[in-house]
């Protein structure tokens, strides 16, 4: 019987490429790449397709490619057929309406009778829809932030992640319309020898992501302010704790959150804590 393999389709080149390949490689699969349209990994039963992020959403809907790497605006803004996985915690950006920095904005009425360009009709005319705004949608390719100062358009509806290309063209953001990062996307008609592939991506992926979210943490603390010391650490189960050659010290090992990082960190030195090491986490099987 021919064994089945899970093909994945991600960005050829730009900003989700790189990502894509490096979550790949943190699951452990080793993909051999010469720049070809397709490669194959070594260890994993997946081909790779590279193609243009536009094209993911129709290749994986027509089950050329089984999933496919891209991110949520995307996918929002093709509408085809397929079942967000998973989101993968990287290239996150919104979708945000702009204007000239100059325009007295009050409200979303504002754009009551404008005109709007941007790369994503789609989602842009759903919106208004949703919020009873009549304006007028111009669609364009890209560079859409310059449309306002050749007198294109009014007003523009675009990826921002920093706020710095609004900037540089004398706009400025004035209603965030939708949040987005990279997902796993997949055909929602997979066979179920695909669909243990895409399970075992998956648990690697979680893996992979949790391990990013979480660091190592070992310290000294002195006995008697253990319990409390523990309470700031649960860690997985619970924190590990070894007695140290000191009389009435303790070595204590747990994981510790990188949100929470910091102020855990001050609470634990208010506690009596020495010698703390962080360390990063490579994998973390929860
Ligand atoms: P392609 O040639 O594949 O069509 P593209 O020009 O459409 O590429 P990129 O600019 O590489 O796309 O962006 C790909 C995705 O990365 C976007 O759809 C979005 O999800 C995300 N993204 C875009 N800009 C940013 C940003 N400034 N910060 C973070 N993520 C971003
Ligand atoms: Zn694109």
């Amino acid at each position: 019987m021919k064994k089945e393999v899970l093909k994945i389709a991600i960005q050829k080149s730009g900003r989700l490429n790189e990502k894509s390949l490096e979550l790949l490689k943190e699951c452990g699969i080793s993909i051999n790449n010469g720049g070809k349209l397709i490669s194959s990994s070594t260890n994993f039963p997946l081909e790779v397709f590279y193609l243009r992020d536009d094209d993911i959403p129709q290749y994986v809907a027509e089950g050329v490619a089984d999933i496919g790497m891209l991110g949520e605006n995307e996918v929002l803004e093709k509408d085809q057929k397929v079942e967000v996985i998973a989101k993968l915690d990287f290239s996150k950006c919104r979708l945000s309406l702009a204007v000239r920095r100059e325009e007295n904005y009050t409200d979303l009425s504002w754009f009551r009778g404008k005109k709007i360009a941007t790369s994503y009709p789609l989602i842009l005319k759903k919106f208004l829809r949703e919020e009873a705004i009549d304006a007028e949608v111009e669609t364009i390719g890209g560079s859409v932030e310059i449309a306002p100062g050749i007198g294109l358009s009014d007003g523009i509806f675009d990826i921002v992640s920093t706020g710095s290309t609004l900037l540089a063209n004398g706009l400025k953001e004035v209603e965030v319309v939708l949040q987005s990062q990279a997902v796993l996307i997949g055909n929602p008609n997979l066979l179920s020898e695909k669909r243990s592939i895409v399970e075992k991506l998956l648990f690697r992926i979680q893996a992979a992501k949790s391990a990013k979210r979480n660091k190592y943490i070992l310290l000294n603390a002195p006995n008697k302010n253990l319990d409390a010391i523990i309470n700031l650490l649960p860690g997985m189960r619970s924190p590990t704790v070894m007695p140290l050659a000191e009389e009435g010290w303790s070595s204590l090992h747990s994981v510790i959150g990188e949100d929470d990082f910091w102020e855990v960190i001050d609470q634990l030195k208010d506690r009596g804590a020495e010698g703390i090491l962080v360390c990063p986490i490579e994998k973390m099987i929860v």
